[in-house]
């Protein structure tokens, strides 16, 4: 890799960081596409975090990506914010603009593009039902109601956490979009729904048991895991061999850096590069 003076720097600030896969795939699309940008992995203790967003501006820095812990706490020390990341109430994507930082959750919109090219599928009017309500189900969920989803049902361990998502969509979208359901009602209500999702994450480990009854996952059901760790989930795998459609987690993370390379570069994304390399380190 050729750094000068003129190269423009972009990374991400996490903790820890040592596993990011976004390095990688960044700097492989930027070298495709011969554009003089570099991307850094940044670990950020949380206590540091504001000096850390802060340092963008005279650092001149293009902007980064922001992960666990940091997506809600970014949050205050920006200038702006788009309206998914406003309702979303988290940023994965900050960029600088003007000596001001703007900040975008791209993480639901991943989620929107890879539904649509990876499973010919779209949310308007459709039924989801989605397991988990931690930071990925807030932008899933949130995207989907922005784009037309008809009924959006979750469910999480910690009812309190899915009741406060719901809460948000259905003031701030739209009247009664979300309905809460107890983990025990997945069972009866499945049938409803067009599109399972599985926002938490059980599949990571291979010796992880299956999020719902096998019995229950029957065609037309589509199936989007959002765990990309590890090729094909074992949800992912019994889901298509019983006739389901599939999508498995590695096109949505693809897709949302995908969006981030647009925001910093103003140029479309090399999302073919950017998915064989992580199809490469996860499978
Ligand atoms: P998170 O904040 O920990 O949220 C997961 C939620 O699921 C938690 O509230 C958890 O409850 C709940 N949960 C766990 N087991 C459950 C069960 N059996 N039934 C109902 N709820 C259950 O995690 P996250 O950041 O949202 O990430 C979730 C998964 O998505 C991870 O595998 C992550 O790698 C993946 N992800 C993928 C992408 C992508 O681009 N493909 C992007 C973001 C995240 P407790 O806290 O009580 O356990």
């Amino acid at each position: 890799m050729n750094i000068e003076g003129t190269t423009k720097i972009v990374g991400i600030f996490g903790y820890p960081i040592k596993h990011t896969a976004s390095p990688i795939m960044h700097n492989e699309a930027f070298r495709v596409l011969k554009l003089k940008y570099v991307y850094i992995p940044f670990e950020v203790k949380p206590e540091r975090i504001r000096e850390a967003v802060q340092a963008l501006i005279p650092l001149n820095m293009t902007g980064v990506n922001v992960t666990i812990p940091h997506k809600e706490t970014v949050c205050p020390h920006l200038h702006e914010m788009s309206k998914e990341a406003e309702l979303i109430g988290a940023v994965n994507t900050i960029v600088v603009k003007d000596d001001k930082l703007i900040g975008y959750n791209t993480d639901g919109h991943g989620f929107i593009d890879s539904l649509r090219e990876d499973g010919q599928e779209r949310v308007e009017g459709k039924t989801l039902l989605v397991i988990g309500a931690g930071g990925a189900a807030r932008a899933v969920v949130t995207q989907s109601a922005l784009e037309g989803a008809g009924q959006i049902l979750i469910t999480d361990k910690f009812e309190e956490k899915a009741k406060d998502l719901a809460d948000n969509v259905n003031k701030n979208i739209s009247p009664d979009k979300v309905k809460v359901i107890h983990p025990d009602e997945v069972t009866s209500r499945i049938k409803d729904a067009d599109i399972l999702i599985n926002a938490t994450p059980i599949g990571m480990k291979n010796s992880d048991p299956l999020i719902v009854d096998q019995k229950l996952l029957t065609p037309p059901l589509l199936v989007f895991d959002l765990v990309y760790n590890v090729g094909d989930t074992r949800l992912i795998k019994i889901a298509e061999k019983q006739g389901c459609r599939i999508v498995g987690g590695v096109g949505m993370l693809a897709y949302q850096g995908a969006r981030a390379f647009k925001l910093w570069t103003g140029r479309e994304a090399p999302i073919g590069v950017m998915r064989r390399i992580l199809e490469n380190m996860f499978n």
